[in-house]
């Protein structure tokens, strides 16, 4: 091969639109300089952005490997083959599908593959850790169907299985959705197939969140359980911003087909290549310890912040994110954001179950393990990490002492990442 790499160039970049340039530039120092605590978000290798930053973002190929609608495609499938048998391998399923250009994509495609609009749909509830595609009224999922929503046990913060049955046995929906983007337990996918199979739904996992942790072999699947699963390629597995799903054989061509053509046009080509290139990341042991830590990094984060007299919903996390009750200590979730942002610390307000307070100015905060776990930092890191954000949380902002305590954790957070920077300088 003689062909030489053209990839990003970043000085061309620099030469030829120096705001645009500017801008990159500026989040790279953002990343560097503070901690990302945002639960969905995480670090992408070099090798996942060389594979986006590629001229395989100019073709057009619509259609699947090998039955496409535009010439050229021979070089482009194989990215996408390899990419799909990647992915079936890594997850022991029968099907995958790399093409949804987010979550919010592979959800709409799940849904058409299955139901018909009018339909109902048995999901968690949104103001419970559920996501917007779960039946939001302001979503399509909403207002194109019935949507039912189960919630957690008021005492224990788990969900109420109990109620997933009564509710099933009542509504018999098409589809019944488990996963959820502030739900830090593990879910028992078991339970869910079997009220699923007692009334004939199809049983859908919208694994947007987890997924990263089932590839890291931290956590069990869902795949052995579900007649599809939904997910994001971004967040803990740690490639890039895009959807997938995985299914049965069975649900394979009525899944591709809802996809492209019925909710999609060309895929992003540079992106199925990077989810190959992730999906091979995510295939080594190197990548297993990875996802433990970031559960163990997440467990003594959460036990920090308890420390320091917050609570975690549901007393802790098996996962790679905590939801954190501030009322115990008098701050809300968006005052806590805030300070936490001038302590250099990102991350976001988010409700609690049976928030009393409205959702603009929740009563909680999540925060997640992904992307300081990726730049290396363990449990003692954690801690310090904890006690940082509760002092930040806790100052007054606004006045001189709260606005110089904020400066000061600003300064400590520097040194911190400084221990272990996002994308090193070589
Ligand atoms: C993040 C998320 C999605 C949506 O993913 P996007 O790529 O933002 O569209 C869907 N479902 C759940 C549960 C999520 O957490």
């Amino acid at each position: 091969m003689s062909t030489p790499f053209w990839g990003p160039d970043f000085d061309a970049l620099q030469q030829q639109d120096p705001e645009i340039a500017g801008v990159v530039l500026n989040e790279l120092d953002r990343l560097r300089g503070g901690l990302q605590l945002i639960a969905s978000e995480n670090l992408t290798s070099p090798a996942v952005l060389a594979a986006l930053g590629s001229t395989l973002s100019n073709k057009y190929a619509e259609g699947y490997p090998g039955r496409r609608y535009y010439g050229g495609c021979q070089v482009v499938d194989v990215a996408e083959e390899i990419g799909i048998a990647r992915t079936k391998e890594l997850f022991g399923a029968e099907h995958a599908n790399l093409q949804p250009h987010s979550g919010a994509s592979a959800n709409l495609a799940a849904y058409a593959a299955f139901a018909e609009p009018g339909d109902t749909v048995l999901a968690m509830d949104l103001k419970q850790g559920g996501h917007l595609t779960h039946g939001s009224k302001v979503n399509f999922s909403g207002q194109w169907f019935n949507a039912v929503s189960y919630t957690v046990r008021e005492d224990s913060e788990l969900i109420d299985y109990d109620q997933v049955r009564d509710l099933a046995r009542e509504n018999r929906p098409k589809i019944i959705i488990a996963g959820a983007t502030a739900y830090p337990r593990l879910i028992d996918f078991k339970a869910f197939r079997e009220i699923a199979d007692e009334v004939g739904a199809i049983f859908m996992v919208d694994a947007a969140h987890f997924i990263g942790l089932v590839a890291g072999k931290a956590i069990p699947s869902p795949v052995p359980y579900a007649d599809v699963v939904t997910a994001t390629t971004h967040k803990v597995l740690r490639g890039p911003r895009g959807g997938m799903i995985l299914s049965r054989a069975e649900h394979a061509k009525a899944l591709d087909k809802a996809v492209f053509p019925f909710s999609q046009g060309g895929p992003l080509m540079h992106s199925v290549a990077a989810k190959a290139v992730a999906m091979k990341e995510a295939s080594t042991p190197e990548y297993q310890a990875y996802a433990d830590q970031v559960i163990a990094n997440a467990q003594a984060l959460s036990k920090s912040l308890e420390a320091e007299g917050m609570r975690a919903v549901s007393g802790g996390t098996d996962t790679h994110l905590a939801l954190i009750d501030l009322r115990p200590i008098g701050v809300t979730g968006s005052e806590a954001e805030a300070r936490s942002e001038a302590a250099r610390i990102t991350l976001n307000k988010n409700a609690i179950p049976y928030d009393p307070a409205p959702p603009m100015k929740p009563s909680g905060i999540r925060v997640g393990s992904p992307s300081v776990t990726t730049q290396g930092m363990v449990e003692t890191d954690m801690v310090e990490i904890g006690r940082l954000l509760a002092r930040a949380v806790k100052a007054e902002q606004g006045t001189p002492a709260g606005d110089a305590e904020l400066a000061d954790i600003a300064e400590a957070v520097s040194a911190l990442v400084a221990r272990a920077p996002a994308y090193p300088r070589p």
